[in-house]
């Protein structure tokens, strides 16, 4: 797995430390607003390792749930057009959102999302993005009430995989976030964006 890692952009160290810091910036923000507890949303599969380490630093009693979108497929291209195939199971109604996210690349995933948990009636929705690729934005982000945006690094426009991330359901185990070699898309059909 680690042989087919073309270059490592951020090593685990390097994304704990952005982790706390992204934590702490959430602790002081939820604290100042709601009086309800806050829900932490995370877009499965891609944000379960992201979600893990990001609840963990935060010293409010928060819910956690999963949604899951189906937009990606085994390639790397999105089709534009990503719908909810699970739902959330806790109510969101009068709550403060925290939507989390391994990576924004269009942004028509978390367009959608957004528009579904304000049709769930949540007051506000905030974003914590991992990743975040702006040069590939086709979708402006329109958060909710007084949810802000959170991102961890700005990506560059390049394929990535670990920490959550995956490339045809492989690599998302690996500790630290890397670009894969060219010889591991050989034999998927699907084609790549160019980087
Ligand atoms: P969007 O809807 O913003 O175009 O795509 C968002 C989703 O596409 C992300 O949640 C992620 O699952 C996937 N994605 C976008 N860029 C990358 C990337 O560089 N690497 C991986 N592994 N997934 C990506
Ligand atoms: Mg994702
Ligand atoms: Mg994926």
């Amino acid at each position: 797995m680690e042989d087919d890692i073309e270059t490592v952009l951020w090593s685990s160290d390097e994304i704990s430390k952005r982790v706390i810091e992204l934590a702490d910036q959430l602790n002081h923000d939820l604290s100042a607003s709601s009086t309800q507890l806050p829900v932490f949303v995370g877009v499965a599969t891609g944000a379960f390792v992201f979600l893990a380490d990001l609840v963990r630093r935060i010293s409010l009693p928060v819910s956690v749930d999963f949604v899951r979108v189906s937009s990606y497929g085994f390639g790397t291209l999105s089709n534009g057009s990503p719908s909810i195939s699970s739902d959330l199971k806790l109510d969101v109604i009068d709550k403060h959102v925290v939507l989390v996210e391994d990576i924004v690349d269009t942004g028509n995933t978390l367009s959608k999302l957004i528009e579904y948990l304000k049709s769930k009636g949540a007051s506000s929705v905030s974003v914590c993005t991992f990743l975040d690729k702006p040069s590939r934005r086709k979708v402006s982000i329109e958060l909710v009430g007084k949810g802000k945006f959170y991102g961890g690094f700005e990506c560059p426009d390049k394929f990535v995989v670990g920490y959550g991330m995956d490339f045809a359901e492989v690599y998302r185990n690996l500790p630290y976030v890397g670009i894969l070699k060219p010889r591991c898309y050989q034999g998927i059909k699907e084609e790549r964006p160019k980087n």
